[in-house]
């Protein structure tokens, strides 16, 4: 029996982070979207397409030449032969992937390749020998795998996403590295706001609010809805 594990939430609710660690308990594979909209991002932009040119960005997403690690422990990112595991986490990237989401071609683009990665992992011949997978992003829950085992919307305050995101990119949460987070935060907040409308909790959708709780509490907390 396979098992499909849907998360979403929005940048810097600690979904990554809950993601592989559901992955590694349960022996399933990992799929980062997020890292998909970024590989596809980092491509246009190696091909020097003009991310307003809508079609030329879908034309080029539709053979976008992707491989993916699926190991939750080794999550790498190869992008027409160029290894971007690292590339693709750049601010620059980070600033530019909302406009590549936004776009509903490549939206229609990555939910098949999505949908066909999840639903290999549900065979033998997938990464995880047919146990399964996590897919994690923003639309997992509700458009592309609305019929998951079990369907998560992580949430969080947006001081404590802050928090988080301060601590990941600058190591530390004091003031200076808050204040340097809060633009990055709250910009892809407001140019994700049309992928956004998909974080609402639908029917069926459990969500867990991490704001107070301590990595370990939200780790059991995710557990013990993948128990139930
Ligand atoms: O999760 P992460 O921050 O890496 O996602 C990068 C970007 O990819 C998001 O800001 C959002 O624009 C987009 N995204 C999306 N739908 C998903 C996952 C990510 O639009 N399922």
């Amino acid at each position: 029996m396979s098992l499909v594990i849907a998360l979403d939430g929005p940048s810097g609710s600690g979904k990554s982070t809950v993601g592989r660690h559901l992955a590694r308990v349960h022996g399933l594979g990992y799929l980062d979207t997020g890292a998909m909209f970024r590989a596809a991002a980092w491509y246009c932009h190696h091909r020097g397409i003009d991310l307003d040119d809508a079609a030329a960005v879908v034309d080029a997403v539709a053979t976008l030449p992707l491989e993916l690690d699926l190991d939750p422990d080794a999550t790498g990112v190869v992008v027409d032969g160029v290894d971007v595991t690292a590339a693709i986490r750049t601010t620059e990237v980070t600033t530019h992937v909302s406009r590549v989401a936004t776009n509903l071609g490549v939206r229609a683009e990555l939910k098949a390749s999505q949908r066909a990665i999840i639903a290999r992992e549900g065979t033998p011949q997938g990464w995880s020998e047919g146990r399964g997978i996590v897919a994690e992003g923003r639309d997992i829950t509700t458009v592309i795998a609305p019929d998951a085992d079990v369907r998560i919307l992580l949430v969080a305050r947006a001081e404590a996403r802050l928090a988080r995101r301060a601590l990941e990119l600058h190591g530390s949460a004091d003031d200076g590295a808050l204040e340097a987070t809060r633009d990055q935060i709250e910009r892809r907040d407001a140019d994700d706001s049309t992928v956004s409308q998909f974080l609402a909790a639908a029917d069926g959708v459990v969500t867990l609010d991490s704001s107070h709780l301590s990595l370990a509490e939200t780790l059991a907390a995710a557990e013990r809805i993948v128990a139930e």
